[in-house]
């Protein structure tokens, strides 16, 4: 929207939808839950009844304690509001020098599309307290790829700095400052780094918290057993490790969401756990991920092993063929698929982290994957012997030996 490539009425779904299924739709805020009377409040004061509550109040951006963010021309994203305040500063204010703080997919995204928008000149920079762009994504020399391709399509990359302070005058944005001294001049500033779940209704309710966000057991039952949770707002846990993890993605919220309305109607279907599946276009290169990368697993307590396939989203002579990377993690006691990373010219390819998570779901092994085979056709896969989970799998046999 921000880009101008969809209307702000192209995201948001018509009332008919709910109306259609008997589902009255109220737009206002919840101000409390009274979980004895079994009642909340909305903020004109009325009050609603409930058998079973359902919680799904997401999360809001981070906004860093630093001198100078409320600055104007200082902006993060989350909502529709958000999208369009933003519009209406670059409509009006025609800024020229942006800068991003956070290199994550949601930063780089709407840096790589507004860069892209016809008849302006942007100069963009990027600042990342890591090392690389996409750190929840990439390990450093994937990531390595992305910093090189933005580079090349004419963004200042600041890596592993800070932001000290957003400079301004007379209450409006000039630059940020960084921690090695540099300043950066700025017209706009964006923050992304992060997200906090929207915990207070929840909290003030009595319902017992996790690490995350609301804790909930596998059936996304708080606490309280007529009050359930689901997505940005709750302490989801980590499909390998089965331990907390502040993932926030859209997959998981519309299953969990599925899965409560199951769970009402009498069904029993566990959560399996996230895996952070994840995906995002940066300009031309699709890179996709799910599990942990290399750096994660470790962090995790495991001892890696990977493997990094240089692949083709065709047959080499089909015209059109297009390169793409993919890395795999897999751990050196178990032998288990623990991760997968995709970087790619062309759309397709970025499909196969979904084999990728499946072959996790499954628990598949280093050697299970050396006999995984893929559907090959000339135009639309690389050759067989080129497929790049199997020949991953044959390099990671060959780091790993044979399983202890
Ligand atoms: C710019 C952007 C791009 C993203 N892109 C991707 C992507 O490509 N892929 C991906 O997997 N994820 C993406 N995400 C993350 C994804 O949007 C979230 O993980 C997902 O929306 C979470 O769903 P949710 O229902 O938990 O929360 P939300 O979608 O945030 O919905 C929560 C709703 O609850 C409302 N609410 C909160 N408190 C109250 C209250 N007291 N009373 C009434 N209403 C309340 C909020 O206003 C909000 O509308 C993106 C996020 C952003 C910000």
């Amino acid at each position: 929207m921000v880009a101008g490539l969809a209307p702000g009425e192209a995201i948001v779904n018509p009332d008919k939808m709910f109306s259609d299924n008997n589902i009255e739709m109220r737009i206002n805020r919840v101000n409390s839950i009274d979980s004895k009377k079994k009642q909340i409040t909305l903020d004109d004061g009325k009050t609603i009844s409930y058998d079973k509550l359902v919680l799904g109040m997401g999360a809001s951006p981070f906004m860093p304690p630093i001198d100078g963010v409320d600055n104007n021309g200082v902006f993060s994203l989350r909502a529709l509001g958000d999208a369009e305040k933003i519009r209406n500063y670059m409509e009006t204010r025609n800024p020229s020098k942006l800068v991003f703080v956070g290199a994550g997919f949601i930063s780089l995204e709407v840096a790589a599309l507004v860069k892209d928008m016809k008849g302006k000149n942007y100069q963009v920079d990027v600042i990342e307290l890591m090392d690389h762009p996409l750190p929840l994504m990439l390990d450093p020399e994937m990531g390595k790829t992305i910093h090189t391709h933005l580079v090349d399509n004419g963004f200042r990359m600041h890596m592993g700095r800070r932001v000290e302070k957003i400079l301004g005058e007379n209450g409006q944005v000039t630059g940020v400052q960084l921690d090695d001294g540099q300043s950066v001049d700025a017209d706009m500033v964006f923050m992304n780094v992060g997200a906090r779940p929207n915990l207070e209704l929840a909290e003030n309710a009595g319902i017992e918290m996790g690490r995350f966000g609301i804790r909930v057991n596998e059936f996304l039952e708080t606490s309280d057993p007529d009050i359930m949770a689901g997505g940005d707002c709750i302490d989801n846990y980590h499909f390998i490790t089965k331990r907390s993890a502040g993932t926030q993605l859209r997959g998981p919220a519309v299953i969990q969401g599925r899965l409560i309305a199951k769970r009402l109607a009498g069904y029993e279907i566990p959560f399996p756990g996230l895996l952070g599946n994840s995906a995002v276009k940066i300009f031309d290169k699709h890179v996709a991920a799910t599990g942990f990368s290399e750096t994660q697993a470790r962090e995790e307590g495991f001892e890696p092993v990977s493997a990094t396939v240089e692949s083709r989203s065709k047959h080499a002579m089909i015209p059109g063929v297009q390169p793409w990377t993919l890395k795999l993690v897999f751990d050196k006691k178990t032998h288990k698929l623990l991760g997968g990373q995709i970087i790619s010219s062309s759309g397709e390819p970025v499909k196969e982290i979904d084999a990728v998570n499946a072959l996790i779901v499954g628990g598949k092994t280093i050697a299970d994957l050396t006999t995984f085979m893929c559907a090959g056709n000339p135009d639309c896969s690389s050759e067989p012997s080129a497929e790049p989970i199997t020949l991953a799998a044959e390099q990671a046999l060959q780091k790993a030996g044979k399983p202890a």
